[in-house]
């Protein structure tokens, strides 16, 4: 293979979003010679706004937690579910019989020791200002970054290295480097370009999410969690997340078939869910609108392939599962702190092939992160599945740690906690049994239907 020239950088970030900004924070301080193309200009607004413990990790690697603490960010301790479904549910042959009414639960993040969080908290966001304030810190420690770029796609010659491929006026731009790393979100730029997304075809969920000013989140400490209130409908809930001390963000989850096409009827939906929930109802409809609404839909997919020759896939970029349990910002962190071990580990030990990145370098990422997202997903299915057992599980003093643990967001290492065994347990029980109490309480989204397929595919050129 003959390599003409060398390439302009060593690394190109698709993407400054907290993967590609993390990313680009890590090599930087390693001393590794890397671009970030960012789209948009920053501040600019993005969804995703509660932060899970596993977060904190990279952030502190990072030495971004005192910009954090000075920024201040709101401190999240925990997380609470709410209910107003009226009914109650015993299941007498569990031993579980408190009722499960208008109930309110809850974790706190200080109840499990986590030393590698630096403290027992994490944090909400305004994602304007933290991926701003992210971005600028991997500029400072020495990333090359330009903002306003849209990034066309990726050319991968087989007899050079892959051009980052960009347009300027009429003209297009290439910059040539070693590897590709594609944090671009949602959008998946490379994952659209190489057909590497599967859509996932379990869950097909919408969000409806914009900010209140003046709703009154009482006066309790637990008044920082993040809220999550479920809805008498099925696989519904609102999300209600701290911005400031006035400000709070909502959003509504709901399945795709639930939502009219029409924007207006949307809205009106909205506050016809809201509705459903009399305690939040009241108080929303005392606070001020400050956002238009925005929607979310068809998010969740897998890739073929996170890595490739020349590539590397970050972040949402990689993966995208239903975000009821906040973890996608904490997975796109830790996504860039594994795939930067393997990216540093390559030039340390000059393991690249003729000064080209392989698939074979990302073996260690690529297992961390198909373990990780595996757990999630069954984590996020059976709670699906069988909504009231994750209720069940978090108010049963046997498993409230290793729930809390799971809900701190940091299940890379285990093959399985044993919890989502247990529930596993369960919910097969009241699969089999017509006449189980929970029976009815099944939805049809049912598990083992989508599974990431790990062949190795070189890339195409
Ligand atoms: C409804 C909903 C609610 C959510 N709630 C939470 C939550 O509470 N907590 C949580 O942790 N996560 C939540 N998430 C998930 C969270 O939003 C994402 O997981 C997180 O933002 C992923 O970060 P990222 O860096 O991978 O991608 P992004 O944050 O999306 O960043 C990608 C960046 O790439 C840029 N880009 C795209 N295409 C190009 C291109 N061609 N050229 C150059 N730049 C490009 C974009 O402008 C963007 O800035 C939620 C998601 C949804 C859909």
């Amino acid at each position: 293979m003959s390599r003409i020239t060398q390439p302009d950088f060593e690394i190109g970030i698709i993407g400054g979003g907290p993967a590609g900004s993390a990313l680009a924070a890590y090599l930087a301080k390693a001393g590794i010679n890397c671009v970030l193309f960012e789209r948009e200009i920053f501040p600019r607004p993005h969804v995703g706004e509660s932060l899970v413990l596993a977060a904190n990790r990279v952030l502190r690697e990072l030495d971004f937690l005192p910009e954090m603490e000075a920024a201040g960010f709101p401190r999240k301790y925990g997380a609470a579910w709410t209910s107003t479904s009226g009914k109650i549910y015993t299941d007498d042959s569990n031993d579980w019989k408190k009722a499960l009414s208008d109930y309110e639960v809850d974790v706190c993040f200080g109840d499990r020791e986590y030393p590698e969080a630096g403290q027992p908290y994490t944090y909400h966001v305004d994602r304007g200002k933290f991926d701003l304030m992210l971005l600028q810190h991997a500029q400072k420690l020495g990333a090359t970054v330009y903002e306003g770029i849209r990034v066309n796609r990726v050319d991968f010659p087989h007899d050079d290295y892959p051009c980052v491929i960009f347009s300027m006026g009429q003209k297009e731009v290439a910059v040539k480097v070693r590897l590709v790393v594609d944090a671009s979100g949602r959008r998946t730029l490379l994952g659209s370009q190489l057909k590497l997304k599967i859509k996932d075809p379990v869950f097909n969920q919408f969000a409806l999410h914009t900010w209140f000013e003046g709703y009154d989140r009482g006066k309790s400490e637990k008044n920082d969690y993040i809220f999550i209130h479920f809805l008498p409908i099925s696989n519904s809930w609102i999300w209600q997340i701290p911005i400031t001390d006035k400000i709070t963000s909502f959003g509504l989850v709901t399945q795709k078939d639930n939502f009219s096409k029409q924007k207006a009827v949307r809205e009106e939906f909205f506050w016809e869910c809201v509705k459903k929930h009399p305690e939040v109802f009241e108080k929303l409809n005392q606070a001020n609108r400050i956002r238009p609404f925005k929607e979310e839909s068809d998010y969740s997919y897998a890739m073929k392939q996170v890595c490739g020759d020349g590539f590397v896939l970050i972040g949402d970029a990689a993966r995208f599962v239903d975000p009821i349990f906040s973890s996608g910002v904490s997975v796109a962190l830790n996504s860039a702190r594994f795939a930067s071990q393997d990216i540093i580990k390559a030039f340390e030990q000059s393991t690249l092939n003729n000064g080209v990145f392989k698939r074979e370098n990302f073996q260690y990422y690529e297992n961390l992160i198909n373990r990780g997202t595996k757990n999630w997903y069954e984590f996020i299915t059976l709670y699906y599945r069988l909504n009231i057992l994750f209720t069940r599980f978090i108010t049963d003093e046997r498993y409230y740690l290793d729930m809390v643990k799971l809900l701190q967001g940091d299940v890379y290492e285990e093959q399985e906690p044993d919890v989502l065994q247990e529930m596993r347990k369960v919910v097969n029980t009241v699969e089999k049994n017509p006449d189980h109490v929970w029976h009815n309480l099944l939805s049809q989204l049912t598990a083992n239907t989508f599974k990431p397929e790990a062949k190795l595919v070189s890339t195409p050129t």
